[in-house]
């Protein structure tokens, strides 16, 4: 009989269980999201049975009167925020309130003249939405090498999925050049419970199961983790990739099971359902 661990704190997250919620609520007949509501094209397939699909910014100006738009939980630019207004579309914003506690912070900033840094991804939607409140001037590095020549006035702020190890780095190369610095370690709990629980669970089992969209950086972060304290971690997004061959190994016998902030509990439950039904057969 295999025995299955669940990770303390996993899958959605405040933010995005928020979003999901306020998207789910919206009883306009035409409901779009800017942007796929979250990473999770099992989710995203469930929005569109309920007729709510997702939109690229680039069709905004498609946007009737009597449609409705959801901002998901990432955020947009001040810029997107403006072509929104102008659609006069119904603006419904699921900005998660931490990341719009971001934007405030690195919009008062910019406007005092402080260069903003982003401790992220340059790529993703969230780290584009906060440098859209800084004119788009932000640095957005990851490691602070992009940090060569910086104004003597500078404002740090973090992806709210960044590892802290990251943000870290870049705060003390900047302390070294001993400038004007203001510092907000704007990493969300809930990244780092889920990132704390996944490490300390991985130790303990034979395989571990991280469960998450295939685009979502919350989850892929999750499985580098676990892969650094169990070589036996696979990365799946739903039950459908659940390898058989190592359910069936002997050797596994502690299952262990993470999930991203963007993975509703019934896709976990599916998987786990299926790890049992395939136990009870063995
Ligand atoms: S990870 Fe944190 S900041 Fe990001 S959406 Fe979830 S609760 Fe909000």
């Amino acid at each position: 009989m295999k025995e299955i661990r669940i990770a303390k704190n996993a899958g959605f997250c405040f933010g995005v269980k928020r979003a999901v919620e306020i998207a789910n609520n919206e009883k306009n007949k035409r409901t779009y999201t800017l942007g796929p509501l979250i990473h999770n094209d099992d989710l995203v397939n469930k929005l569109k049975e309920s007729n709510i699909y997702s939109i690229e910014v680039d069709n905004i100006n498609e946007l009737q009167s009597t449609d409705s738009v959801v901002i998901r939980s990432h955020g947009v630019t001040a810029e997107v925020h403006q072509k929104l207004k102008s659609s006069n579309a119904r603006i419904v914003d699921a900005t998660c309130p931490y990341v719009l506690s971001i934007h405030k912070k690195v919009m008062r900033y910019f406007n005092e003249g402080y260069q903003i840094i982003i401790v992220g991804d340059k790529n993703h939607p969230e780290v584009i939405g906060i440098n859209g409140w800084c004119n788009n001037t932000a640095i957005i590095t990851k490691t602070g090498d992009e940090l060569t020549d910086i104004s003597d006035k500078v404002c740090v702020v973090a992806q709210t999925t960044e590892r802290l190890i990251n943000y870290d780095k870049v705060v003390e190369k900047i302390k070294l050049k001993n400038i004007e610095l203001i510092t907000f370690n704007t990493i969300c709990n809930a990244t780092k419970e889920r990132q704390e629980s996944a490490e300390e669970l991985s130790k303990t089992v034979d395989l571990m199961i991280v469960i998450g969209g295939k685009k979502s950086s919350n989850s892929r972060k999750l499985f580098e983790i676990c892969k650094i304290n169990c070589n036996n971690t696979i990365f799946i997004e739903n039950k459908k990739e659940l390898p058989l061959d190592l359910l069936k190994d002997e050797k596994n016998k502690i299952i262990g099971i993470t999930a991203g902030a963007s993975t509703p509990d019934w896709v976990t439950n599916d998987v786990i359902d299926k790890i049992q039904s395939i136990d009870k057969d063995l």
